[in-house]
């Protein structure tokens, strides 16, 4: 959206030039209709722009539709006035090269995760303290272990199995969303299919420092196509409510995560490895590790997934 503020001011400029020469060489009164008519027609077109600028990607994608609309700026030709003519071949021509950049700026509508552009943080860094005491840590390395948390977590629930999620969860958590699986699917039969899942903007919301241990607070939004099914027929349940298996439906939490403060980060973590001794996570091993024996959902170590909390 950058890039559009800047061709917004060109535009502007440019519209401003033509305007003075207009004002310079033809009738008061041909301006009032000609000029009067542009500048509206534009300026729909712009505000349209700007509004789209909410969700990233997609704000490409709206604003360059709203574009298209700010086309409309015929309607006038009947003065037939030579700097008229000239406005208007402006005017299609920003319009024009608007649309090239727009195009080029709306493909990246289908990545799975979008850092957040600097313009969205807040006021300096929200890891800075974190950073002064692990040189190592690196935001969007940090925001790579959440995607990986997110994606596992998602998997886990489908498969109604949250065993294979423990070696970053909290117990706590744990005990909620294994409860919340057993009750509401395992018992009735159900399964809930969560498809094309995918994170579409994270960014923190609260870095505190709680006793030892640092906590930050993620605002995640993701979008899904969530449904549920019988576990034998595979038939979709209550559709009206529970989802039709085609509408792709948009999401908030807030997830905290914890750490005792001055760990160092390890450049080659995952979750899938032992926060300890780098061994794999094996199946069946999910909160001891098999071959040194620690626990290892545990913040002295490694992130840990405190909560999730829906906005
Ligand atoms: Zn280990």
């Amino acid at each position: 959206m950058r890039i559009d503020k800047i061709k917004v001011r060109r535009v502007l400029a440019l519209v401003g030039i033509v305007l003075l020469l207009a004002a310079m060489l033809v009738p008061a009164v041909a301006l009032a209709r000609a000029g009067g008519g542009h500048v509206g027609g534009s300026s729909g077109g712009f505000s349209g722009g700007s509004s789209g600028g909410f969700a990233g990607s997609s704000g490409g994608l709206l604003s360059g539709s709203s574009r298209s609309s700010g086309g409309g700026i015929g309607g006038c030709c009947g003065s037939g006035f030579v700097v008229v003519i000239v406005l208007i071949a402006v005017v299609i021509w920003v319009i024009i090269s608007m649309r090239k950049g727009g195009g080029s700026s709306g493909g990246g509508g289908s990545e799975i995760f979008t850092p957040p552009a600097g313009g969205q943080m807040p006021v300096g860094d929200p890891f800075f303290e974190i950073k002064a005491a692990d040189p190592n840590f690196n935001t969007e390395m940090f925001f790579g272990r959440v995607n990986e948390m997110f994606i596992a977590i998602q998997y886990a629930w489908m498969n109604r199995n949250l065993e294979p999620v423990r070696r970053f969860l909290s117990d706590q958590q744990f005990s909620v969303l294994n409860n919340s699986v057993q009750t509401d699917y395992v018992a009735k039969g159900q399964i809930n299919k969560l498809d094309n899942i995918h994170i579409d903007h994270m960014e923190p919301v609260e870095v505190l420092k709680q006793g030892d241990y640092d906590s930050v607070k993620m605002l995640v939004t993701a979008t899904v196509i969530d449904y549920t099914v019988d576990e034998r027929t595979g038939a979709l349940i209550n559709p009206k409510e529970l989802g039709d298996g085609k509408t792709p439906t948009t999401f908030q939490e807030f997830w905290t995560l914890m750490r005792k403060s001055g760990v160092q980060s390890k450049m080659d973590a995952t979750i899938t490895k032992c926060p300890n001794c780098g061994a794999p996570v094996t199946d069946g091993n999910y909160v001891k590790c098999a071959y040194c024996g620690v626990q290892m959902n545990d913040p002295t170590l490694d992130w840990v997934l405190m909560r999730i909390e829906q906005v």
